[in-house]
């Protein structure tokens, strides 16, 4: 039930706000804001009212003068809705693979260095805080007890609504019936998506499986992953359903479009029922591994499943899970595990949506407006002791420090201060791919012009496809490599060094 607090005058403290709830104004109205920790603190006349662990959430007043509610999210200005868009948006736009992949999506999108970096500050404090619901709660922003299920678009994420099992795939036409459940094909948000079965399968459950599909579901879920993560399904994308009797898992995707649902676990409770145990937040479970397959590559188990599960959020669903894998560090740390690939096991399932959640919120909160990101062009990044890497602008800098530090950029004006290290400069276009793929000229610069390696000890490397590129050497073995069969060839580059050494 939403609840509405009164707040007449003083200083008053309220720790119980959920999704949904109201403040009422007296007299007067909220002045301004600002944060302690994760509390909300509003100024209203000469008084405050705390909000405790509110910060980035969703909060309606209601003033004195009007009596309209407002609903708005007091934050940082970046909502872990947002943070979760820019990572993912990272994973369909780059060039990269592996673990330079997942290092770059988390720069794009946090001010974490590395995966690794997200992983060792996510274990650290899952230890310091002591048991899963502080950990959950303070760090991740999940409220296991609340209304909201946790998905990345709903009220505990920053978002502006409560998302609940109803109103998260929304049924907002009637029922309608398919002519033959055998085979039949509909088009939702661009996707072709094309029903077939036979035999065992076609049961009274299955047609209901098939008619919400055809009614809501399909529909629903693409919107609600489009919402989510930012993508946008396209004509052409297709996706093959089919119901399997009795197979023990809930629903299985293969490839890019091959979804098979069991119905062992669908579980309608009489005619009536629509909601089949939850059968919409399976196939939107799937159909995120669809969309993973179609746009975002291949990522280890835990960001995989863990994606999947973010979308429509499990904490009524895997409540306890999330609760055995938040409170133990150890299992944890197992489980945020950036070698094991594959699927099926419930842990990597657990960790990966705690971990996403972890993120939008740390990144959410840590945000501020007036700093450079690694996102933004004119980035500087001042060098650390450990590899630094940019992947994205024009005009990126890093400077100093030692370690073997990386620009995969694709704009003009990289410079790499490079200190001691093997340092890289791969401009433009990625080299190591078997076919030579460049960025699209309509939003990037792939001549990238003026590079430069400021480099010191240590074998420095420019890969680059533009004029005017340079190493200012020291020591080590450096090299440019300069244009190819596929771009303009570069001019003016220039190596300065002693012992250099021309080869043609
Ligand atoms: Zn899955």
């Amino acid at each position: 039930m939403a609840k509405t607090f009164d707040y007449t005058d003083g200083n008053e403290t309220i720790t119980g706000y959920n999704g949904g709830d109201t403040i009422q104004i007296a007299s007067g109205k909220v002045d301004g804001y600002c944060f302690d920790g994760n509390d909300l603190i509003f100024a209203i006349g000469d008084g405050s009212l705390r909000l405790v662990d509110m910060k980035g959430r969703a909060i309606t007043v209601k003033d004195s003068s009007r009596k309209k509610a407002t609903t708005k999210v007091y934050g940082t200005g970046y909502t872990g809705q947002e943070v979760i868009k820019n990572l993912v948006k990272a994973w369909t736009k780059t060039k990269l693979m592996g673990i330079p992949k997942l290092d770059e999506s988390i720069q794009l999108c946090s001010h974490f260095k590395s995966i690794q970096d997200v992983i060792d500050h996510m274990v650290a404090d899952c230890r310091a805080a002591g048991d899963a619901d502080t950990f959950l709660k303070k760090y991740c922003g999940i409220i296991l007890n609340n209304n909201d299920i946790g998905a990345i678009t709903g009220w505990d994420a920053g978002g502006l609504r409560v998302k609940t099992p109803k109103n998260t795939i929304p049924k907002k036409t009637p029922l309608e019936h398919l002519d033959d459940y055998t085979q039949a094909s509909f088009v939702r948000n661009n996707v072709t998506i094309n029903i077939s079965s036979t035999g065992d399968s076609l049961t009274a459950d299955g047609k209901k499986v098939f008619d919400g599909l055809y009614s809501w579901w399909a529909e629903g879920v693409l919107n609600l992953i489009e919402e989510s993560y930012g993508v946008k399904f396209r004509t052409g994308n297709e996706i093959n359903i089919a119901l399997t009797p009795s197979a023990s898992y809930w629903a299985h995707t293969s490839g890019n479009k091959d979804v098979t649902i069991s119905l062992r676990h669908t579980r309608f409770k009489n005619a009536e029922d629509y909601q089949g145990n939850g059968v919409d937040k399976t196939i939107a479970h799937e159909f995120t591994h669809i969309a993973q397959a179609l746009f975002m590559g291949s990522l280890p188990q835990f960001l995989k499943e863990g994606l999947a599960d973010l979308t429509c959020g499990i904490d009524r669903r895997k409540t306890s899970l999330i609760k055995k894998v938040a409170g133990d560090a150890d299992k944890l740390k197992r489980y945020l595990d950036l070698g094991k690939s594959g699927t099926g096991n419930p842990n990597y399932y657990a960790a990966g949506f705690i971990f996403y959640r972890y993120l939008a919120k740390q990144a959410s909160d840590a945000y501020d407006s007036l700093s450079s990101y690694a996102w933004t062009d004119n980035h500087l990044t001042s060098g650390t002791s450990k590899a630094d890497f940019i992947t994205k602008g024009k005009a990126v800098s890093i400077s100093g420090g030692k370690g073997n530090d990386s620009i995969i950029s694709h704009g003009a004006k990289s410079a790499l201060d490079g200190g001691i290290g093997n340092d890289f400069i791969y401009n433009g276009y990625r080299y190591y791919e078997p076919t030579n793929y460049f960025y699209n000229a309509t939003d990037d610069n792939f001549r990238s012009n003026l590079s430069t390696i400021f480099g010191d000890a240590g074998n420095d490397y420019i890969s680059n496809i533009g004029d005017k590129v340079s190493i200012d050497a020291s020591t080590g073995k450096d090299f440019i490599s300069n244009g190819n069969d596929y771009c303009v060839g570069g001019s003016c580059i220039t190596i300065s060094g002693s012992k250099l050494k021309k080869s043609t």
